[in-house]
């Protein structure tokens, strides 16, 4: 038997876990949609954040609830205004990978203070066009650390 102090014990089990094992669809929105559009899909799709894609999939950007917010609260027409105005935008996106390690990637969401972190792939050699395949939200850790809590896991 180990006589690994159980503390170890757990954070050798959470490093273990990457974020492919865990992470959920991808909500997404092409580059040309209107915040309005966005704003009916965050209700529509329930979540709090929406990647923003070109039309070939390609990650271009991110939309949280208080970018949509502040789009509103400045007025103008929000069906004219698109979307890609207020969101975040490459390269300035923080991303984790399937392969990463999810303890990773939940430091990222800490140290960026984000909610919701796009799981990308890149496509070319250089890493500059991702993929988009997920996405690791405070929700996902949330679950799994209930997961980890009672056993489940
Ligand atoms: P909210 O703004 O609703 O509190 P966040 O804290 O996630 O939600 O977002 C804060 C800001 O950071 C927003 O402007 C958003 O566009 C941006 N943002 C959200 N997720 C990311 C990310 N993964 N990488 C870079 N910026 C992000």
């Amino acid at each position: 038997l180990s006589s690994k102090p159980s503390q170890a014990l757990v954070a050798e089990e959470i490093k273990k876990i990457k974020v492919g094992d865990v992470k959920g669809l991808p909500r997404v929105i092409r580059a040309g949609a209107s915040v309005y559009d966005a704003i009916v899909n965050m209700f529509i799709e329930d979540v709090g954040t929406l990647m923003v894609v070109d039309e070939e999939g390609h990650l271009e950007g991110v939309l949280s609830r208080k970018d949509l917010l502040k789009a509103a609260i400045g007025g103008g027409d929000l069906q004219k205004m698109p979307a890609s105005v207020v969101m975040t935008r490459m390269p300035n996106i923080i991303c984790t990978t399937p392969e990463e390690s999810v303890l990773t990637a939940a430091r990222k969401i800490i140290e960026h203070e984000v909610d919701a972190l796009p799981v990308v792939r890149p496509v070319d050699g250089q890493g500059k066009k991702l993929e988009v395949v997920g996405r690791l939200t405070k929700t996902t850790i949330t679950r799994l650390f209930v997961e980890l809590g009672e056993g489940g896991r």
